[in-house]
């Protein structure tokens, strides 16, 4: 029933809601670590320590320790207290029970404290299993094995820091197909150039010749990395950055005609403001009444030569370049788009169309490697999003890298029950 190699259960009994269980080690012929003779029994001495819970109750177990004594006249050795691997010395926590906190805040993304209250440590016991149990994990070089295509994205891994300023982070995803889901290789403190090109360098040579593509979040400094450290990988500009900066350019306009209206910031009642979530929504998941809302409040507000329903056009139509059946028809759309972008007389889509024209190259180049998609990154900055609210943001770098890794960069390979159904009964006779 304990299930810890060496120990048996002496007496199990209750203690105020929780479960105390003294044990004690097997072993009972014991020599001398000095000479080698026959121990003798000195005393018994107890030590607490918390275990895994039992059916919803705390555990703790109380070892009854051995002290042993040597008789032999001429040893040095007088006497010693009795050790084992899984519980270590001055412990407060098993070695299972510090392993189960460190899965159920890498892989469950619990929060540390509230491990902590589970187990009746306190917080910075729990962080030490998190550290010990979880920095092999995050290390194991084989946990980057087999990456063919990263993606690269900065925005959704600004860490929360306490003091309120955004510092960025730059989150290097594994896109290679078959790996679903796509799993966060590693996150870098700094959106720089060097940050990146030096996190690259520091992977083995076979590692990155066996990358064949990169995805990009459209930043000219993982660009030009990306050329220094892996020169052979295939850039990619993605559709998910690519739509995003079209609405970013959307709401742009949105803000700008608001302002030129109102004199002021949106407010609720604005109806430019009122239909800005339904801007960003693609053509095709509008529903009949988001569609008819969306057009009243364009009717209504976007009085200045349509301008923005020219934009919003605009953004469909650049996601739509996506969709094109191969490379040339990509071309030719993109070659349209960019000259109805320079006829407007849109700011906010001229400097679009010049972002998009630079990254020209990296945009078809979606057409070449199969569309790459960044999207599985989204997946994993929902994860991320989780672990910043379970942490109430993150003051430390180094812990803020682990909890990421832990919940989306390992695999954890926990043993699942066996459902009970359907299965032949074994106890019944
Ligand atoms: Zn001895």
């Amino acid at each position: 029933m304990l299930g810890l190699a060496g120990f048996v259960v002496l007496a199990v009994s209750d203690y105020g809601g929780e479960l105390e269980q003294a044990i004690e080690t097997t072993a009972d012929l014991v020599g001398c670590p000095q000479c080698g003779a026959v121990a003798e029994l000195h005393d018994r001495r107890p030590s607490w320590v918390r275990d895994l819970p039992v059916a919803g109750r705390p555990v703790t177990l109380v070892w009854v320790k051995r002290v042993w004594r040597c008789r032999h006249r001429l040893c040095e050795m007088v006497t010693w207290t009795e050790t084992s691997p899984v519980i270590a010395p001055r412990a407060s926590l098993t070695e299972r029970a510090r392993r189960e906190i460190c899965r159920r805040v890498g892989e469950d993304g619990a929060s540390v404290a509230a491990v902590a209250r589970e187990f009746g440590v306190g917080w910075r016991t729990a962080m030490d299993a998190v550290r010990e149990h979880g920095i092999p994990r995050v290390d194991d070089p084989h946990r980057l094995d087999g990456v063919e295509i990263v993606g690269l994205d900065e925005t959704a891994f600004r860490a929360a820091s306490a003091t309120g300023s955004t510092s960025f982070v730059s989150g290097i995803v594994d896109l290679s197909r078959g790996s679903a889901p796509a799993r966060l290789l590693d996150v870098i403190d700094e959106r720089s150039a060097s940050a990146l090109v030096s996190w690259v360098n520091q992977r083995e040579a076979g590692w990155r010749a066996g990358i064949r593509t990169a995805a990009l979040d459209p930043y000219r400094g993982y660009a030009s990395a990306l050329r220094t450290a892996l020169p052979h990988a295939v850039q990619v500009l993605d559709a998910f950055h690519v739509v995003r900066l079209a609405f970013a350019a959307v709401d742009d306009v949105r803000r700008r005609i608001q302002h030129e209206q109102t004199g002021h910031r949106g407010h609720r009642d604005d109806p430019l403001y009122r239909i800005r979530r339904l801007l960003r929504r693609s053509h095709d998941h509008h529903s009949q009444r988001s569609w008819a809302r969306l057009l009243a409040g364009l009717d209504a507000g976007d009085t200045h030569d349509e301008q923005l329903a020219r934009t919003w056009i605009a953004a469909q139509d650049l996601r739509l370049i996506y969709h094109a059946p191969d490379r040339a028809r990509a071309e030719q759309q993109l070659y349209r788009w960019l000259t109805y972008c320079a006829d407007t007389d849109i700011p906010e889509l001229h400097r679009l169309a010049r972002t998009i024209d630079s990254w020209r190259t990296e945009l078809l180049a979606y057409f070449d490697t199969g569309g790459v998609s960044n999207g599985p990154t989204e997946a994993i900055n929902l994860l991320i999003k989780k672990i910043k609210r379970v942490g109430h943001g993150f003051r430390n770098f180094d812990n803020y890298r682990l909890r990421l890794l832990l919940h989306c960069g390992v695999h954890w390979n926990t043993v699942r029950a066996t459902p009970i159904r359907g299965r032949p009964p074994r106890s019944v006779a």
